[in-house]
């Protein structure tokens, strides 16, 4: 047989689910592994100012609250490795998962807190001018276009932020809205009408961004009257939603249409035994650092409690 590493408790993921697991799986004797994936510390690395996560009255920006995740799981001696799990063979009763550079894990029990990333438009003028005024993130690229005229498209709270974040360093703000009203919160939809620089276009969605080896500018329609225009810009910021990091699982474990795993109420257990589910992979509702993190204490609970059943531990 080829050679293998061992373990308890994998855990794949690195944002509060998987470092919420972490700890509570630590601390019950488990000796985790955790996989940071790509992104270590997940989507809190690309927030600014985390205002409602309980326990921090002024605010903290997400970076330095992942670190502070990470540290808690460190000091009760998570193993924590910076590698991405491109594989897994959950058959059971030992589950296996492979990283990128081909290490094979074997594990009695598997935390999934794989997180969700961007969503894209789907548009061909924005993959060719991806990373050439095309971003899904303010806070990473929002710099480059100080001083000049951008685009958010999108009517959530990602978008919102994105458009506050970017009316700090730009003149001019365009935040394309598809419909008549935002999906926002009400305190995030504020800051956005309070902005002077940000000009909401409603009923608005792109058609295609403008401009050969750089954006140059949005061609919209409006979705009332089909009426199409273009707004002169360098910076196209897509803030449209998120999808869940499952695709790694498809074929092992049950997930809803739009690929979110399926829990059974009130557990984080997956259809498969010692195989359990936390954090935005699952959840499609709430999707909050905090509904994480206590998804991914769930998780770690669950997966204790089967290991001790199972004799394991
Ligand atoms: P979201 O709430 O799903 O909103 C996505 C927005 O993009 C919606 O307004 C949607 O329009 C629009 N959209 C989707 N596809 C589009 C397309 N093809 N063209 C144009 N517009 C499109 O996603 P999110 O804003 O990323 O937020 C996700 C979750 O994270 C939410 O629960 C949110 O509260 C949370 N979050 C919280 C904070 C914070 O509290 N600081 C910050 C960011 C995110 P429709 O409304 O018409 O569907």
């Amino acid at each position: 047989m080829a050679e293998h590493q061992r373990a308890n408790c994998l855990i794949i993921g690195s944002g509060p689910a998987g470092y919420t697991a972490a700890i509570y799986a630590a601390r019950a004797g488990l000796k985790p592994v955790l996989f940071t994936g790509q992104e270590p510390g997940g989507q809190l690395m690309i927030t600014t100012d985390v205002e409602n996560y309980p326990g921090y009255p002024d605010g903290i920006m997400g970076p330095e609250m992942m670190e502070h995740f990470r540290k808690q799981a460190e000091r009760f001696e998570t193993d924590v490795r910076m590698e991405l799990i491109s594989k897994v063979d959950l058959t059971g009763p030992v589950h296996r998962a492979w990283t990128e550079a081909g290490e094979e894990w074997h594990s009695d029990s598997i935390v999934i807190s794989t997180g969700a990333s961007a969503k894209w438009l789907g548009i061909e003028s924005e993959q060719r001018l991806t990373n050439k005024g095309v971003s899904a993130c303010a806070v990473c690229d929002g710099f480059f276009f100080k001083g000049l005229e951008v685009a958010v498209v999108g009517g959530g709270d990602t978008a919102a932020e994105e458009a506050t974040y970017l009316a700090k360093l730009c003149p001019k703000v365009h935040l394309l809205v598809r419909r008549d009203e935002m999906r926002a919160s009400k305190i995030m939809q504020e800051r956005v009408f309070k902005a002077e620089n940000i000009e909401v276009h409603w009923n608005t969605s792109p058609v295609e961004i403008v401009g050969e080896d750089e954006v140059e500018g949005v061609q919209v329609v409006n979705n009332k009257t089909s009426e199409e225009s273009e707004i002169p810009i360098k910076g196209f910021f897509v803030a449209i939603g998120h999808k869940p990091n499952t695709d790694l699982f498809k074929g092992w474990l049950d997930m809803d249409d739009t690929g979110y795993l399926i829990t059974k109420p009130d557990t984080a257990q997956t259809n498969v035994a010692g195989v359990f589910a936390s954090g935005d992979a699952q959840d499609k509702v709430y999707r909050q650092a905090v509904t994480a993190a206590g998804t991914g204490c769930m998780a770690a609970l669950d997966a204790e409690r089967y290991l001790t059943e199972k004799g394991i531990i």
